[in-house]
């Protein structure tokens, strides 16, 4: 067997602590079958550290993130921290562990699972069997651009400013992300851009089509302008199997994909950053949805987003993708048996707990395994 993989786990607040406690019994089901054995780290983020270091990332949580093989996040936030100073809010420290990871490449899968299918506001045949990944750049762009503020003019009114600004270097290391997970997958990548308004998109667009030339041409590759996509994602979203695009096309876009499978509580998440001289990658895996404080505490919480998020782990960080296989699978079974949490739940239902939840997925890898 291989070493262990060094695995660090900040489960935050809200609901954070109690989908990651579903989560630890899965990793311990594969820590047992001793296919793949973890070295698990545990560290209070987000309020969970304010509260109790004054802090919402200690240093040390954070070196340990810098030298973990890939960490694992709840949530973070609360409306008791609201009046706190915005730097030591819950969200400053995951900020910060973003930034100083560097984790330029968010990867937001938006799969449709057949016992889900009716949960989407598109039709069933729009919508069945529907599988992509939208692949956002993080770390640069618009949300980051100089100049940027609001100012007064000589003559009195006022302008904002905000710029959009993308290196050569930001584009290709997030392309290169986007054509290596399209050959993973269904080898077909659409690159999103404004290419007909903004001198970024003329960039990013021939960036892109030189990378392909050079390392990618086996790669089905499309352009497409965003607001085309944006029309598309609706219209026939099965057409796509992986989109790259920038930080605000992104955001926009990853939102629209994910809301396709109609839950909040099912959407997992990676974020990448550069490989070292090893060919290590840092990388954090977290469900989409925040600490929900109006259900935390009360074991009601959907805890498959983050068991997904953990699924991506094995995949993108370890390249155990039957391990991946297996826990998606269990999921899709745990849900074709009626199995649903109060957020997914269908009518004449009776929801699960989110114990029970980790139950039957726990059941299903047995039954997988068997
Ligand atoms: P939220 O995602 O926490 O909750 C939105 C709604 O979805 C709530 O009604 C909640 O009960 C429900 N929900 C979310 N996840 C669920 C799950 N797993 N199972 C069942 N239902 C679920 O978003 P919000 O209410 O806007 O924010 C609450 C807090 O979370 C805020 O402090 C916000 O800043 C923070 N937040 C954190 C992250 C993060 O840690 N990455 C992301 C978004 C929001």
């Amino acid at each position: 067997m291989a070493a262990n993989k060094k695995l660090l786990i900040l489960p935050g607040d809200g609901i954070g602590p109690e989908v990651m406690v579903q989560v630890r019994r899965i990793v311990d089901w594969f820590d047992k079958r001793r296919t793949v054995g973890f070295d698990i780290l545990e560290y209070p983020v987000g309020g969970a550290a304010y509260d109790r270091h004054g802090t919402p990332l200690t240093d040390e949580a954070l070196s340990e993130a810098m030298e973990a093989d890939a960490v694992l996040l709840g949530a973070v936030g609360g409306p008791q921290y609201d009046t706190v100073p915005r730097d030591k809010r819950p969200e400053a420290g995951l900020l910060r562990l973003r930034k100083e990871m560097d984790l330029f490449a968010n990867l937001r899968p938006a799969l449709v699972f057949d016992a889900l299918v009716d949960a989407s506001t598109l039709k069933r045949e729009v919508v069945e069997g529907l599988d992509i990944l939208i692949l956002r750049e993080l770390t640069a762009g618009v949300y980051f651009g100089e100049p940027r503020g609001i100012e007064t003019l000589a003559d009195g009114t006022r302008r904002a400013i905000d710029t959009q600004s993308y290196s050569e270097e930001e584009i290709r290391r997030v392309a290169e992300v986007g054509f290596e997970l399209a050959r993973k997958r269904g080898n077909r990548l659409h690159s999103v851009e404004k290419a007909n308004v903004m001198e970024s998109g003329v960039f990013w667009r021939e960036v892109v089509t030189a990378l392909h030339a050079e390392r990618f041409h086996d790669v089905e590759l499309h352009h497409m302008y965003a607001d085309n996509c944006a029309m598309q994602l609706v219209r026939k979203p099965k057409q796509f199997d992986v989109i790259v695009t920038d930080n605000l096309f992104g955001d926009i876009l990853s939102d629209c994909a994910a809301m396709l499978t109609g839950s909040l509580g099912m959407l997992p998440s990676a974020s990448l950053g550069t490989e070292d001289e090893t060919g290590r990658r840092r990388a954090m895996y977290e469900p989409v949805h925040g600490s929900a404080p109006d259900i935390a505490g009360k074991d009601m919480a959907n805890p498959l987003a983050t068991i997904l998020s953990f699924a991506m782990m094995l995949r993108y960080s370890f390249g155990l993708g039957e391990d991946a296989d297996l826990v998606e699978q269990a999921v899709q079974n745990a849900l074709a048996a009626g199995c649903r949490t109060r957020d997914i739940v269908g009518p004449g239902m009776e929801p699960v707990s989110t114990t029970q939840m980790g139950d039957a997925v726990l059941a299903e890898l047995d039954r997988l395994a068997a």
